[in-house]
């Protein structure tokens, strides 16, 4: 399949992804654009997304994002990337009122949302589905480094179980391009501000294990996270330092989002099915990485949870 045979025709093309957008939203929907400008020249092509993080602006025309979703656009075609259309946030009317509606994703929760859909959960991330769906000879140094970042960002830097062997072909292809991936790696992947290691420091510091240490779980509250000055954005990372503790089957991390409202990441180590309990609670993900939003109190939260691990880890 090609990108191209679904959108060649259309004169206008709306592109968007998830809220709270990671690596992989960003490198997927920047690549694509990027893709589009070059191969369909006279084609308006627009981005809607929530502002990504600075780390994100060495990717060409990141400025070219709109974050202003009040618009009366009837796109000939939308792309939805590395989500369904409930998580497109105020994306999600844009999409909806499209003529052709592409959905593009690897994660399993998603059954697609599209007219045309494209989902295949055994993809490390959608950057790397992508590449697939486009004309290698088309791509440059600059469509590579979208798509070299989503895909670092959801293999955890090749390191993750959802890396296959295609993974590393597609990427070993991407760094012919030439540009400095170590620096990729480090600047937007490892690289931390002071605020955001205190943050993580604090978290780990203040994390509590249960279930035999099979699990563990941390939450930061709105409170601390203005003392630190720090936003959602720079909690990435704090679930998987607490899912490297030895013995952790489970890791949960919750950031308040509202007054009894928390957005909750997971992390397995294969055992617990995490996609499946984020699903209960209406999110959604992948078997060893997903998350929800959880309204109630810290504790409630926990609990409720907890039920599903422990119930999944008698079983298994
Ligand atoms: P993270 O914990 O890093 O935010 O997300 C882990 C995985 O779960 C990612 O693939 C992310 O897209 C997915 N995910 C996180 N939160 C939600 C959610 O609320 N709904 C859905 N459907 N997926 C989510
Ligand atoms: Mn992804």
């Amino acid at each position: 399949m090609n990108i191209l045979d679904e959108v060649k025709d259309a004169k206008t093309i709306g592109i968007s992804g998830h809220v709270r957008p990671d690596g992989d939203c960003i490198g997927s929907v920047m690549g694509l654009y990027l893709y589009l400008k070059k191969v369909l020249p006279g084609t308006q092509i627009d981005i809607y997304l929530e502002k990504p993080a600075d780390i994100f602006n060495c990717i060409r025309d990141i400025d070219k994002i709109c974050s202003d979703f009040g618009t009366d656009m009837e796109y000939d075609a939308f792309v939805a990337l590395d989500c369904n259309a409930e998580r497109l946030g105020d994306a999600e009317p844009i999409f909806n009122k499209a003529h052709t509606r592409i959905n593009i994703d690897h994660h399993i929760s998603n059954t697609g949302c599209g007219s045309v859909n494209i989902i295949e959960p055994e993809r490390s991330s959608t950057s790397e589905l992508l590449y697939e769906l486009m004309d290698k000879s088309r791509i440059d140094e600059d469509i590579a480094k979208a798509l070299y970042i989503g895909i670092i960002h959801d293999t955890g830097v090749f390191q993750y179980s959802n890396t296959s062997p295609r993974t590393l072909e597609i990427a070993s292809e991407l760094i012919k391009f030439g540009f400095d991936f170590p620096k990729l790696i480090s600047e937007t992947f490892y690289e931390k501000t002071y605020l955001q290691s205190q943050i993580m420091g604090r978290a780990i510091l203040e994390s509590i294990r249960f279930m035999d240490g099979k699990c563990i779980v941390s939450v930061v509250s709105k409170k601390t996270m203005d003392f630190y000055q720090v936003g959602p954005k720079d909690l990435d990372g704090i679930v998987n330092q607490l899912m490297i503790v030895k013995g952790v089957e489970c890791a949960i991390f919750m950031y308040e989002t509202d007054s009894m409202e928390y957005k909750v990441s997971m992390r397995s180590g294969g055992k617990v099915d995490v996609a499946a309990i984020a699903v209960k609670f209406g999110g959604g993900g992948h078997v060893r990485a997903a998350g929800c939003t959880m309204n109630g109190t810290f504790h409630d939260n926990i609990n409720n949870l907890s039920v599903h691990i422990e119930e999944q880890l008698k079983k298994g």
